[in-house]
């Protein structure tokens, strides 16, 4: 079939919640506006999430613009599972146009217009709001010997449970949240033995501290910012890993030990600095993610390290195009649920005044 050529101001490619961020402030702005999805389902990176993840927010700091995540007796942290029930209601409850099961291949100029292209069809939009996070593009390091390991390597948004591992030796690399949390979930499954190896030694936040605090502590530094006062040092100043409940159940029961990162893979485990080997089964990587643009880049915008530069959610070189979510980049806090409400509004409103 040939491809069908439709009309839209506004294109939002990507319905996590970002994608709904945006629409939910465009609806508000009245403008016409379509949100295309690559996934089958509403929920964004969240329906992909493993099975014991928890957000490190209670639901009431955890919410889109307009309506708040509901709390589940009993449950402080809500899981995945919560936050796709929440989105798809959210999807719902605003009407928001979401055509999922489209992945957007690619942005191109046309005159005034930017062209957004599918495999099924191609929309000419006055505007363009790029959403589609990072869960798609997980990054992992040039390790010597990564291809000569015969074990199991995955990353992140590769892992689901522990009982995958039952009786292995797992070896989790990464000193952030999802390592700390990968690693505690199979610690605590008492029948796998987890080595955690990071770059530097891991920097666990106060126990009390969780994502609400962090969002005040990111906040308050963005105020200072914007006044010209002198930079707090935000969130980085506190520490990498939110001492979660399965996180502090594993340290307490001292099952959380890291060690210094290996410096290469041999064909049957790792080999430390000093030459020393250990055997092990399988390799998860939690080293991290980039931002997935490569649809945009027919704009060729991208400047020397692979970054869009933008003001604010706009991109420089391409003022009908927003990028949002993606992290501290394209607003303060963008890519958390709390976070991204301020950024999608901002954008709505310079693209309601450039329509
Ligand atoms: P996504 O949820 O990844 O959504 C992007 C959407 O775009 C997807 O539906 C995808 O199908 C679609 N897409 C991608 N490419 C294309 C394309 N070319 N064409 C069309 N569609 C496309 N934040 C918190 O606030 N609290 C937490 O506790 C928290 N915990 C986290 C734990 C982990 C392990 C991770 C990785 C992140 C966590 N975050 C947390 C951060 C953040 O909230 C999530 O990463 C969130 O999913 C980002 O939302 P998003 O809409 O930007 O991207």
């Amino acid at each position: 079939h040939r491809p069908v050529t439709r009309a839209c101001d506004v294109v939002v490619i990507g319905g996590g919640q970002a994608g709904l961020a945006a629409g939910y402030h465009l609806r508000r702005q009245g403008i016409d506006f379509t949100i295309l999805d690559a996934d089958p389902a509403p929920g964004g990176s969240w329906q992909h999430m493993w099975d014991s993840l928890h957000l490190f927010s209670p639901a009431d700091h955890s919410s889109l613009p307009g309506r708040l995540m509901p709390t589940r007796l009993g449950e402080t942290y809500p899981d995945a599972g919560h936050v796709v029930d929440y989105l798809t209601d959210y999807e719902k409850r605003y009407d928001l146009p979401v055509q999922h099961d489209t992945r957007v291949d690619a942005v191109r100029r046309d005159g005034d217009r930017l062209l957004v292209e599918a495999d099924s069809n191609t929309w000419r939009a006055r505007a363009v709001v790029s959403a589609t996070g990072t869960w798609s593009r997980p990054f992992v390091p040039a390790v010597p010997g990564r291809g000569l390991f015969t074990g199991r390597q995955l990353h992140t948004v590769n892992y689901r449970r522990q009982a995958d591992f039952a009786g292995q030796h797992v070896v989790v690399v990464g000193g952030g949240n999802s390592g700390a949390q990968i690693a505690a979930d199979l610690a605590l499954a008492g029948d796998v033995t987890v080595t955690w190896a990071t770059q530097r030694p891991p920097r666990f936040l106060a126990d009390d501290i969780d994502g609400r605090v962090l969002f005040d502590v990111a906040t308050a530094r963005r105020r200072a910012l914007d006044e010209g006062r002198s930079d707090t040092g935000g969130v980085a100043s506190l520490g990498d890993i939110v001492v979660v409940p399965p996180v502090r159940a594993a340290r307490d029961a001292g099952l959380l030990h890291a060690k210094p990162m290996f410096t290469r893979l041999t064909a049957t485990g790792i080999q430390g600095a000093d030459g020393s080997r250990s055997d092990a089964d399988a390799i998860i990587w939690c080293t991290g993610f980039r931002p997935a643009l490569a649809h945009l880049a027919p704009l060729n915008l991208r400047g020397p390290h692979g970054h869009i530069a933008t003001h604010g959610t706009r991109a420089l070189g391409e003022s009908r195009l927003h990028l949002l979510g993606y992290g501290d980049w394209t607003g303060s806090a963008s890519a958390t649920l709390i976070g991204v409400g301020r950024p999608a509004r901002d954008a709505a409103r310079e693209i309601a005044e450039l329509l």
